[in-house]
Order: C-alpha cells, then sequence, then structure tokens
C-alpha cells in the first residue's frame, strides 16, 4: 500500500507512522527527515538547504521530488510505504502523481490530521527528538524516563532548530498557504480520510488503523 499521512507540523505524522511500523512491517519516506540528516552530515545537499529548514521555509519543490524519487525506487519500497511531510504543494502533489505512473504505482489513500492552532503550538514547543536515533518525545505526554536522555537508546533529547516559536508560526502560515489546498485536492479524488488529530495518540492510532482494515489495505501486511 501507499499513503500519505497529511497535516500541519505537530498533528503527530511521525507519531502515527511509527505507531503502524510497531503493528506492520513498513518504510516511511520522509523528506524532512533526509534533509535534516544531510544538514547534520554537512553534505553538499545539507548545505543548499539548511537555509530553508531553518527558517521554516520549504525546500524547493525540484529538489524535494528528486530526494523523494530517489527513495521510492529503492528495492525497500517496493512493498509500498508511507509518505510523512510529502507532498506539501500542489506542485509535488502532480509530481507525485506523474511519477507514480512512471512507476506503475498507486496512491491508496490520504490520511488528514487536522488539529487546532493550540494543539500544534502546544506539541511542538515541547517536543524533543533524540540526536542519535531520531525517536520522538514530548515533555507533556510521554516524558523521558531520565530527563534528557532517549528512552530507546539513551541517546542526548534536543529542541529541533526549527521547533522554536518564532520558527512554529511561520511554518504554520507556509503550511496554510502551501500544504492545505492539498486537502481539497484528494478529497476530490475520494481519497481522503479525515483524522481529528487534536485527541491522544491511541484514538489518532485507531481511527487511522480502523480506517486501513476498512479499506482493506492491510491485506498481505499482517
Ligand atoms: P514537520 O512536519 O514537523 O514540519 P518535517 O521533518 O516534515 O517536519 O520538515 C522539516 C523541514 O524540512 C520543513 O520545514 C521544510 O523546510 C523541509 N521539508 C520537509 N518536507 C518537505 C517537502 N515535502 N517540501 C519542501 N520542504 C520540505
Ligand atoms: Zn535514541
Amino acid at each position: 500500500m501507499i499513503i500519505i499521512l497529511l497535516g500541519p507540523p505537530g498533528a503527530g505524522k511521525g507519531t502515527i507512522a511509527n505507531e503502524i511500523r510497531k503493528k506492520i512491517e513498513i518504510p516511511v519516506v520522509s523528506p524532512g527527515d533526509v534533509l535534516r540528516s544531510a544538514i547534520q552530515e554537512g553534505t553538499g545537499l545539507g548545505k543548499e538547504v539548511q537555509k530553508y529548514v531553518n527558517a521554516g521555509k520549504l525546500v524547493p519543490d525540484d529538489l524535494v521530488v528528486k530526494i523523494t524519487e530517489e527513495r521510492i525506487r529503492q528495492k525497500e519500497y517496493q512493498q509500498g510505504f508511507m509518505f510523512d511531510g510529502f507532498p506539501r504543494t500542489i506542485q509535488q502533489g502532480h509530481a507525485l502523481e506523474s511519477l507514480n505512473q512512471r512507476l506503475e504505482k498507486r496512491l491508496d489513500q490520504v490520511f488528514y490530521f487536522q488539529a487546532s492552532y493550540e494543539t500544534i503550538a502546544e506539541r511542538l514547543s515541547s517536543r524533543r527528538v533524540c540526536s542519535q536515533c531520531g525517536a520522538i518525545h514530548n515533555l507533556n505526554y510521554n516524558p523521558p524516563r531520565i530527563a534528557d536522555r532517549c528512552d530507546v537508546c539513551g541517546g542526548k533529547l534536543v529542541q529541533r532548530d526549527d521547533d522554536q516559536e518564532e520558527t512554529i508560526k511561520k511554518r504554520l502560515e507556509v503550511y496554510n498557504n502551501e500544504t492545505l489546498p492539498l486537502v481539497d485536492y484528494y478529497y476530490e479524488q475520494k481519497i481522503l480520510t479525515r483524522i481529528d488529530a487534536n485527541r491522544d495518540v491511541e484514538y489518532r492510532f485507531k481511527d487511522t488503523w480502523e480506517r486501513l482494515m476498512e479499506l482493506n489495505l492491510l491485506k498481505g501486511n499482517l
């Protein structure tokens, strides 16, 4: 299956992706993760995209599409995958459509995680990520057992540069202008499922999982 997890930053797309992966083996395609590690490693790509990411702006479409195409052509992705953070513009949506056509793949469903501004701001400012393994913690919802240390690997927990308050505002503005139009786009294609993302993760996950069952998308994966 190929599904998209769509929604504002802080809606908990990454958390849901992790919950799904506890149940079935399916890779995640997240340009944000690729870009962040490129920045950390200081590669050519990293240097090119740093200024966008740190300012909370979108990286140019052609670059992101290229990264994504490279990923989904790899062997591990041939049985299906989830997009987290792609597409983020209508143009990327179009690019995905033509890519799918070329690769003879089909997008099965788009899960739209809808959350209020209060929810988003609160989640992002209390989010901490592991600098070693990338696991996501939240100081309010799943605080680490040992302060500042990752529960999974013991790595140091840090706040992402772009989770600072000013950048959060910018990212939400970008989201509303650039990404939100994709909700209508997929709604019109009749492949959109709306999930109330203001609720706790167990409910968000339950709704998502039940919908995947209903759509028969878990066949062969369980
Ligand atoms: P979040 O979902 O919390 O905003 P991501 O890891 O998805 O975090 O993205 C972090 C940053 O990476 C974005 O603010 C943007 O600069 C860049 N980025 C990620 N995905 C895309 C995309 N599909 N198109 C353009 N830029 C992207
Ligand atoms: Zn860790």
